[in-house]
């Protein structure tokens, strides 16, 4: 897996003070994407040891509410393997930390791979500039929804994140 970037305190990818992990790789080819430089999924630089050292630090911080997993698309088919395996790490390390994740794909098409269940947040479906929305909180058109992962998977149906 290869990233961009890893933003520290950030107030713009949900509750609360976060970390960001910006991953390489999205297929969406959504028109007007904001991070198009994310879409190779040969871009940015390997995920390595010292990333992830630089990821758990932060994480460390009592003030960091969780991490949330952006790119790119964190569940690109090439990313999911690793991606799983760094959410259960994560959620191993820090079961207290939250974790969001936002994908071009719909809830429908990823609720089921195996480390959903350790996702507290998705906000799923590309960008569509036609329904775009800057009032929005957490997504950028009207078509994304901000789902609860926990109280979805158990009810069987979409419930959104309060
Ligand atoms: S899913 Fe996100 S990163 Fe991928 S093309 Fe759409 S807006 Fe861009």
């Amino acid at each position: 897996m290869r990233y961009h970037n890893i933003t520290k305190d950030d107030m713009l990818n949900g509750d609360g003070l976060r970390t960001v992990l910006w991953v390489a790789g999205c297929s969406h080819g959504c028109k007007n994407c904001h991070n198009p430089i994310t879409w190779d999924i040969c871009g940015g630089i390997p995920f390595d040891d010292a990333a992830r050292e630089e990821l758990f630090a932060e994480l460390s911080q009592p003030y960091i509410s969780g991490v949330t997993m952006s790119g790119g698309d964190p569940l690109h088919m090439a990313n999911r393997d690793e991606i799983g395996a760094l959410i259960k790490e994560i959620h191993e390390t820090f079961p207290d930390k939250n974790i969001w994740i936002y994908t071009g794909y719909l809830w429908e098409e990823v609720k089921d791979l195996p480390f959903m269940p350790l996702a507290d947040v998705l906000v799923d479906g590309p960008f569509i500039e036609e329904q775009k929305d800057t009032a929005l909180h957490w997504k950028g058109s009207a078509n994304q929804r901000v789902i609860d992962v926990k109280r979805s998977l158990a009810e069987g149906r979409v419930v959104l994140h309060a």
